[in-house]
């Protein structure tokens, strides 16, 4: 079937600096380097990657085509991203000192200026057995969440960054919910543990993951594997897209956990988020 994903697309400036700046400071940076990132577009390639067929719904400036072309190497569809004219792509400005101490500056753009008739168009073959993604970096979750839920889809929702009025908003329409470990505990300090979706997936980093099946009672758990991680940036996208591939290829969760936390394990091993996504032969063979 197919995962719709309705996410931001941002480009990652990485700039590394002997230390961070002080306001009115200028210092020269160490290195540059340019990527793919924004939550939308890093689940798009990592549930791509895992072999998934994936439709990106989203929005960049005119320029920076070489976005859309590394989305299309990864063979996510892109003809239902909007191009604006009125706002630049989003994108992220991050500083890493010597000590790996970063910060970060995040433009949304065009990730926050979605139309509704453009999304409701683009969606209007979802059916029974369709995926829709989300996560809290674009605009018109809740409307699209209603549209995919109401035409039979699973409406699966990565509740990051964290914010509780969207969050209100998409559940009644969301069938899982995903969320790292910090921002579950956020989540049941604000609404408690009896959520109205399917599943709840969880991550706690190097610990592992776990999903809840709410319908049955049931909790599977997974380690994470054990690998020398040198850039975890991304790592919980890799995760939510690559389960999302799992159930869409109609595995039960437990194998969906295990590829996404072996995925994830390879993902963390390398530099960048988008572009850092491993491949479904690469997990196989890492399982082997
Ligand atoms: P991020 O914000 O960095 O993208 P996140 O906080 O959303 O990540 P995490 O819970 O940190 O997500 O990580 C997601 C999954 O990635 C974990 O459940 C685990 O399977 C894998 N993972 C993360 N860090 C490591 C690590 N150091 N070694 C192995 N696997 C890891």
């Amino acid at each position: 079937m197919t995962i719709y994903n309705l996410g931001s697309i941002n480009i990652d400036h990485v700039y590394r600096l002997p230390t961070l700046p002080q306001p009115g400071e200028t210092i020269a940076s160490l290195a540059y380097t340019r990527g793919l990132g924004g939550k939308g577009a890093n689940q798009s390639v990592a549930a791509a990657r895992a072999g998934a067929e994936v439709i990106h719904l989203g929005a960049m400036g005119t320029e920076d085509d070489w976005v859309e072309e590394r989305l299309t190497a990864a063979r996510v569809q892109t003809a239902t991203i909007a191009r604006l004219s009125n706002e630049p792509t989003g994108h992220a400005i991050i500083l890493v000192d010597e000590a790996a101490e970063n910060s970060i500056i995040i433009h949304p753009g065009a990730n926050r200026a979605l139309q509704e008739k453009a999304l409701a168009q683009a969606l209007k073959s979802i059916g029974a057995g369709d995926t829709l993604m989300m996560q809290n970096e674009t605009n018109q979750q809740a409307e699209t969440a209603a549209l995919a839920k109401a035409a039979g889809a699973r409406v699966i929702y990565s509740a990051a960054p964290f914010q509780i009025e969207p969050l209100r908003a998409v559940l009644p329409h969301a069938s899982i919910l995903a969320l790292n470990a910090l921002e579950a505990r956020a989540l049941f300090a604000e609404a408690g543990e009896d959520l109205p979706v399917e599943g709840l997936l969880i991550t706690h980093g190097s610990d592992g993951a776990e999903y809840r099946d709410l319908k049955t009672g049931q909790t599977h758990r997974q380690a994470a594997f054990r690998v020398k991680a040198v850039d975890t940036t991304g790592a919980g996208d890799c995760f939510a897209g690559w389960f999302a591939a799992g159930l869409d290829r109609g595995e039960d969760p437990a194998t969906a956990l295990r590829h996404a936390a072996a995925a994830a394990a390879l993902q963390v091993t390398r530099h960048g988020a988008g572009d850092a996504m491993p491949d479904r032969a690469e997990v196989l063979e890492f399982l082997r």
